[in-house]
């Protein structure tokens, strides 16, 4: 195997050295995590092994309090658009791959695309995560995704439109990348499935993604074209949890190393099953929902001042315990296939959801767990990216920032799309959290932000 900033070997022997360790040691790490400043690959192993019940509700606990320190108690709310099913990649557990001649293809034009954003824009989204097969449909090339992201900045209803558009497409060239980075769009994500290179090879069967170092080194292309916000992110379910979370603390370190900045996000699919893809059925290193919560708890320990991702991948109940253990951001409400939210049926699917409820179903949900839903796009659209939203994420002043975005484009949500009793639920919390704020001066700012958004005013922000 080639020479990457992926040392197998080295985590192979953590992980030997982690697998039995004293109930001391666990706490004295969970100590040393609550100080919110991460941990080392050693200690993040020893984590994802926890077994005992108590030491993982102990676990479950610390990530808690790093995620209230560092966000305070909201979530942010988005939904996944795509825009095409077309793709010449064999990726053995996706139903778009290119061999199952079991799905139609279809792409979305532009009106369609708009009609798409009208249902999203509806529903109250102002955050959408475009995707797309790795191929462009017939005839098109990046310009089609570059008129797309167009066309769904310039969609409006009712005074609304989109905010801000994370993208989650193939791995560029540098220069596509820039040409992306020129359409302002907010994170580029994109996801490693696995960091082990042998079932890397397994499971990529033909098409540009069967290479694992294109793939490995796209984050590094796009902070060469001037991205501050990327994205990464695991298949859970392809190969051992363990060795997957290591190897993306090693893909951090050498971001951080290069850059100077880690990942803004991480997303945490878990493999679901899908038409055509077996191996979706029959996950090769399945992940149990307790793995799965302990993943989730040590991802926030490790690196806590990056985003966590859940999707609709995950059922109501999973959604609920995760959004304890660090999850900061959710999507709602989504669809799989192109043209989805204009459907009834649900033909072609990338992978099944476990979340099919409405976005306004979610948001109750969310506000009776005691999180405030926020469709803030804040921190993006006044530069704060990149290295300037870490130096305020890692001190914890983001909350100063963060809670009161959440109060003021909640509030918006509830002005113009929720049903009367859960607007009357939504400013009870939001009065309640009035008390959270970081001082008078906030305090003061905020209610008079309020004040304006009921006024009429919109897309008010701190
Ligand atoms: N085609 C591009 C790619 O593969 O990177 C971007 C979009 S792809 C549609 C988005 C993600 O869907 C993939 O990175 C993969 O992790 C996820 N995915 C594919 N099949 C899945 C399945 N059966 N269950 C859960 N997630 C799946
Ligand atoms: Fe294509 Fe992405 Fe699905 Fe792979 S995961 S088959 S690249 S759409």
């Amino acid at each position: 195997m080639s020479n990457t900033f992926i040392d197998v070997s080295r985590i192979n022997q953590n992980l030997s050295r982690t697998s039995d360790v004293s109930p001391s040691t666990v706490l004295d790490i969970l100590e040393t995590a609550k100080k919110a400043k991460g941990l080392d690959m050693e200690s993040t192993l020893i984590l994802l092994q926890v077994e005992d019940p108590e030491l993982q509700e102990a676990m479950f606990e610390a990530a808690d309090y790093v995620k209230n320190l560092i966000y305070g108690k909201r979530l942010v709310l988005f939904a996944p658009l795509y825009i095409s099913n077309y793709c010449k990649n064999d990726c053995a557990y996706c139903a778009f791959r290119a061999s199952n001649s079991d799905i139609a293809r279809r792409f979305l034009t532009q009106a369609e695309i708009r009609l798409e954003t009208e249902a999203l824009l509806r529903q109250g989204h102002k955050r959408i995560l475009l995707v797309a097969g790795e191929a462009y449909p017939p005839g098109k090339d990046l310009d089609y995704v570059l008129e797309s992201i167009d066309t769904i900045y310039s969609t409006w209803v009712d005074g609304a439109n989109i905010r801000r558009i994370n993208v989650n497409i193939a791995p560029l060239s540098v220069e596509d990348f820039r040409r992306l980075h020129d359409a302002q769009i907010g994170t580029y994500q994109i996801f490693q499935e696995t960091y082990h290179p042998d079932t890397y090879k397994k499971v990529h069967l033909s098409g540009p993604k069967a290479d694992y170092e294109w793939r490995l080194y796209a984050m590094d292309r796009a902070f060469e074209a001037g991205f501050d916000d990327v994205g990464i992110g695991v298949l859970f379910g392809l190969h051992d949890f363990r060795f997957e979370v290591a190897a993306m603390l090693q893909h951090i370190q050498h971001l951080e190393k290069t850059f100077g900045l880690g990942p803004h996000t991480i997303s945490v699919p878990r493999l679901e099953p899908a038409h055509g893809a077996e191996i979706a059925m029959d996950p090769p290193a399945p992940v149990t929902d307790h793995q799965f919560k302990r993943i989730i708890a040590t991802l926030r320990l490790a690196v806590p001042y990056t985003g966590i991702i859940l999707s609709t991948r995950e059922t109501p109940q999973m959604r609920r315990e995760a959004f304890r253990m660090g999850v900061s951001q959710i999507s709602a409400g989504s669809r799989t296939n192109p043209g989805g939210y204009g459907e009834e049926e649900n033909a072609e699917e990338q992978f099944s959801l476990g979340d099919h409820r409405p976005m306004e179903e979610v948001i109750v949900d969310v506000m009776k767990l005691g999180f405030i839903p926020s469709f803030c796009t804040a921190c993006y659209r006044l530069g704060r990216v990149g290295k300037d939203f870490m130096d305020l994420a890692k001190p914890g002043l983001i909350q100063a920032y963060c809670l009161p975005n959440a109060m003021t484009s909640f509030a918006e949500y509830l002005e113009d799309y929720a049903k009367p009793e859960t607007r009357e639920m939504g400013y009870e919390m939001i009065d309640s959290m009035m008390d959270d704020l970081p001082g008078e001066k906030v305090r003061q700012h905020v209610a008079e932000a309020l004040e304006k958004v009921r006024d009429g005013h919109r897309d008010v922000y701190l």
